[in-house]
């Protein structure tokens, strides 16, 4: 296939760079002047839209995505797919994919779970808005960059479970830290809570897959003081994304909002910016009840 990738950043290189490998013809375009191996770069994000078969973006935010989307769907090739899997707000999301559908281009919207670490190696899991049409020819480029790709249904319901997720994510590696936290003060070994938590009632991805104690369950950024892996600012905008959400559905999510407000002040006052998220813990260890 000949795709287009708009978007060359942390995630985008190398999600372009494993469909270069596995026989694509892919030509890049960013607005920062940058080399990716592999990857034919191009000057203008038109030249990078008009033969292609299937365009990718994955950009910053919303307003970044209408705009690429404003600049360039109307030179795409009718029946080519304008396929985004950038983190946007849902209302983006519809936006873009109107904009797709008046001019013939089938719209999904795709945001991914995994990091950087699954960019690279190919090992994304890819949760798609948009009709049954795109999904199906999109398949075999979710397969090359991902490990699972589930269709979730209509325009921005890709969007829509990725929040809904990350919101669960978010509270529940709140809850696991404090816990952690409040263990230590209660003079519980971490060990011993982990070996209890992990196989009871209170496990989560975030206990056992992800361990936000250094030294204890699989290696994690824990092990590696926090660099991330998952940073606390990309959970920071991903909450706020959901509770937008939340306020234009009118859905009650007070634990969502809480995790918001938490990495909220934890990124822009206390010192969590460029950290990973489990980096939580450590912020519990310095604070009292009172
Ligand atoms: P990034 O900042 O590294 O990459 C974004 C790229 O887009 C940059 O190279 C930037 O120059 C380019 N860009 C900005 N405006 C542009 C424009 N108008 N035209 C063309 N290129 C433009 O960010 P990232 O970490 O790669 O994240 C990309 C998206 O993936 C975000 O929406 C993010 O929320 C999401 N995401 C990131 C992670 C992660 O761990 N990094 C995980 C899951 C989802």
């Amino acid at each position: 296939m000949r795709i287009g990738f708009i978007g060359l950043g942390n995630m985008g290189a190398p999600m372009a760079q494993n469909l270069a490998k596995a026989g694509h013809t892919v030509l890049g375009f960013d607005t920062q002047t940058l080399k990716v191996e592999m990857i034919e770069i191009l000057p203008t994000a038109r030249d990078c839209v008009e033969a292609a078969e299937v365009v990718i973006t994955m950009l910053p935010n919303g307003q970044i995505l209408k705009s690429v989307a404003d600049e360039t769907i109307q030179y795409m090739k009718e029946g080519s797919i304008f396929l985004d899997c950038s983190t946007v707000d849902v209302a983006s999301a519809k936006s873009v994919a109107e904009i797709a559908k008046s001019h013939m281009i089938i719209p999904l919207d795709a945001p991914v779970s995994g990091g950087i670490g699954g960019a690279k190696e190919g090992t994304l899991t890819f949760m798609v808005g948009g009709q049954d049409e795109g999904f199906i020819k999109a398949k075999e480029l979710f397969d090359i960059m991902g490990q699972k790709a589930v269709h979730c249904g209509k325009s921005g319901n890709g969007q829509s479970a990725k929040i809904c997720n990350n919101m669960i994510l978010g509270a529940t590696m709140i809850a696991t830290c404090e816990a952690f936290s409040f263990a230590d003060k209660l003079g519980l070994d971490r060990q011993a809570m982990f070996d209890v938590v992990s196989t009871s009632s209170g496990y989560s991805w975030s206990m056992n897959a992800y361990c936000p104690a250094p030294g204890i369950g699989p290696q994690t950024p824990s092990d590696n003081n926090y660099i991330p892996g998952f940073a606390s600012d990309l959970m920071l905008k991903d909450l706020t994304l959901s509770q937008i959400a939340a306020e234009d559905v009118n859905a009650d999510t007070p634990m969502g909002e809480l995790a918001m407000t938490l990495y909220k002040s934890f990124v822009e006052k206390e010192d969590g910016a460029g950290k990973d998220f489990s980096a939580m813990l450590p912020r519990f260890e310095k604070k009292n009840r009172n």
